[in-house]
């Protein structure tokens, strides 16, 4: 055993587990060595030390700071630090050691020295929180997520005693080490499976089975989830016009819920929703569930199920007679503000203390994307711009247009952080990702419908692109994007002009978006909506094949050259003559020829209809 550096009694803080656990505080003899601090119960009489309590080796230690001490401390607890450790199994229960000392001469001490100590550590951290994590919260951010980045950047570096180097050069800190991977044990909007039975206390809690699946809508505590079973589709009590209200407010095409047919006849019906189109209203109808002579129920013909949830479930993914396949769960329930609401009224610059950061989702031309949370409650994707890989003033100045632009079917921005570099943009979440990798690894036999829907869905968001006027420049299946319920988004518009990399703004460029581009972009640079429309056909070829790479034989000179001489894509196996010649349409070489997304939206609405 190494011999000891430093010994002292200090009091030390019970890691708080649960919101609900008091707090307790306790003497320990805490004995620092070259590689391990460890802490003791201790024998006031006798001054001697006894049994080991716990210990933490140096080469976990990732921070060692002061604390703001709590609003009326008492006298003994004037003096705290804390410790954040690197504990990756634990991560997600354990925040910071703290340690209150009697001095702050003491307290100096001992910071100083584990500094020392710590300074070649791997990981050390650049921010933390200066003060206490308690009751679910911390205090000085107000966030809510123990895991919560740290709201404030290190006086000094860690490793310490840098003042006088400090002095020397006023360098700026470094960018932020990239974060380990942590899994967050949950998230919003993730799907779990309960462990035990839950019989509900109180007239709010849900009931749980063993074994079922829930979905979480909001961490609101550390033990309390807001959570909807898997059939949140179910509204109790409601009767007919209830239902079309609800269904009538949200406003998506095939929102859906099932309801009681009517107070005493423990039958049920399913109520549907289909959107306005072509300026006739939206319209419900109600299915009342059926059952046959062998009591099993239905909605159609010929498709039979022995419980209602395989009923439901069947007709998520098929319209089989329905006006609509079920697509959005409706609930009385839950009312989710709409993602399109943003994060406020007129916030367009966003605090970075209020973003924590979760996981990783990908790389991207500009850099690191994350997930993470605003506020440690509303699920957000953060785009940590790589410095010199943006043209930022003029994106800064763009994105207040673009905040403006709200569709349900376009990635809503939610605002920027600009105060600081990297700068981050922060936009809507959406937790299926990107459609390209949809299409290739999660659809198997995905049917017409859906195939069909998810182009309905791109040009609906380009539609109110188109009118807006704003011409997106790199529409392609990688920057669309998948929500929980299958929806597809499109995202990165209007961003490829704020690229800062030769081989993706020139023509000629390796990175430049040549399969997407019609003759007149590759010949003339010549970008307006109809080159959009372009981009759009190509990307409906991307959803008929499940997301090969167009023209995958050729290279890009090749393509410049055939596309212009009149080659075109082939019809994808998938593609009837009628969805072929919707993409054909896009490819006239004329580009005034070619269809206003407007017109595309009616075409391939009137698809839809003869499908269903
Ligand atoms: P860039 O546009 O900077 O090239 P991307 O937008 O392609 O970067 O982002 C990289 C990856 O991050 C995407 O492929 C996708 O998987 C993920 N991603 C980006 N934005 C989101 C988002 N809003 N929600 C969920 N995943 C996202
Ligand atoms: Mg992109």
């Amino acid at each position: 055993m190494s011999d000891s550096i430093l010994e002292e009694v200090f009091i030390k803080r019970s890691q708080q587990k649960k919101k609900t656990s008091p707090l307790n505080f306790k003497e320990r003899l805490f004995v620092l060595t070259q590689d391990k601090i460890a802490y003791y119960d201790y024998d006031y009489e006798k001054g001697k030390r006894k049994g080991l309590k716990g210990s933490v080796d140096i080469e976990k230690i990732k921070c060692v700071e002061t604390v703001i001490p709590e609003d009326n401390a008492p006298p003994e607890r004037l003096f705290p630090f804390q410790m954040y450790l690197f504990l990756p199994q634990i991560i997600y229960d354990e925040g910071p050691l703290y340690i209150f000392a009697k001095s702050d001469d003491v307290r100096k001490q001992w910071i100083h020295k584990l500094r020392h100590v710590v300074r070649f550590n791997k990981d050390l951290m650049q921010k933390y929180h200066p003060c206490f994590w308690e009751d679910g919260m911390w205090k000085c951010c107000q966030q809510e997520v123990k895991q919560a980045m740290g709201c404030r950047v290190l006086e000094t570096r860690n490793g310490g005693f840098s003042k006088g180097s400090r002095r020397k050069s006023r360098k700026p800190l470094p960018p932020l080490p990239p974060q380990p991977p942590k899994q967050p044990k949950f998230s919003e909007g993730m799907t779990v499976i309960a462990e035990y039975d839950y019989a509900p206390m109180a007239p709010q809690d849900l009931e749980l089975r063993k074994d079922e699946e829930y979905i979480i809508l909001q961490i609101s505590d550390a033990n309390w989830f807001r959570a909807r079973d898997k059939y949140g589709w179910y509204c109790k009590n409601i009767n007919r016009s209830q239902a079309e209200n609800l269904l009538r407010t949200e406003n998506k095409d095939g929102g859906f819920l099932v309801r009681d047919s009517g107070k005493y006849t423990g039958k049920y019906t399913a109520s549907v929703y289909t959107k306005a189109s072509h300026g006739t209203l939206g319209t419900c109808r109600h299915y009342n569930i059926l059952t046959n002579h062998q009591d099993q129920f239905y909605l159609a013909e010929k498709h039979y199920f022995n419980s209602i949830p395989e009923l439901i479930n069947y007709h998520q993914h098929n319209a089989a007679g329905l006006v609509s396949r079920l697509k959005y769960v409706v609930s009385n329930r839950t009312q989710n503000a709409p993602s399109t609401a943003g994060l406020g009224y007129g916030v367009w610059e966003i605090d970075p203390r209020q973003l924590t950061f979760i996981k990783e989702l990908g790389n991207g031309q500009f850099g690191v994307v994350k997930y993470g949370k605003w506020q440690g409650r509303h699920d957000v994707a953060i785009k940590m711009i790589k410095e010199g890989s943006m043209s930022e003033d003029d994106f800064i100045e763009e994105a207040k247009v673009m905040m403006k632009l709200r569709h349900e079917n376009l990635v809503q921005l939610y605002g920027v952080c600009t105060k600081q570099r990297p700068i981050y943009i922060v936009t809507e979440f959406l937790s299926n990702g990107c459609l390209l990798t949809y299409l290739r690894e999660n659809l198997q036999h995905p049917s017409a419908v859906q195939l069909l829907e998810m182009c309905k869905d791109v040009s609906e968001g380009m539609a109110y692109l188109e009118s807006q006027q704003y011409i997106h420049r790199d529409l392609a299946a990688r920057n669309c994007l998948v929500d929980s319920n299958g929806t597809i988004k499109v995202t990165d518009f209007g961003l490829s002009r704020y690229v800062l990399d030769d081989e993706y703004f020139s023509s000629v460029g390796s990175k430049f978006p040549v399969r997407w581009s019609p003759p007149e972009v590759l010949l003339y640079c010549k970008f307006s909506s109809k080159s959009d429309i372009w981009a759009f056909g190509v990307l409906m070829w991307e959803v008929y094949t499940l997301g090969r790479m167009p023209y995958e034989r050729l290279n890009n000179t090749e393509i410049v050259d055939k596309v212009s001489t009149g080659y075109r894509l082939y019809r994808p196996q998938m593609a009837n003559d009628k969805i072929y010649n919707i993409m054909m349409n896009c490819w006239h070489e004329k580009a005034d020829e070619r269809p206003t997304f407007q017109a595309l939206v009616i075409s391939i609405q009137d698809l839809l209809d003869n499908l269903y």
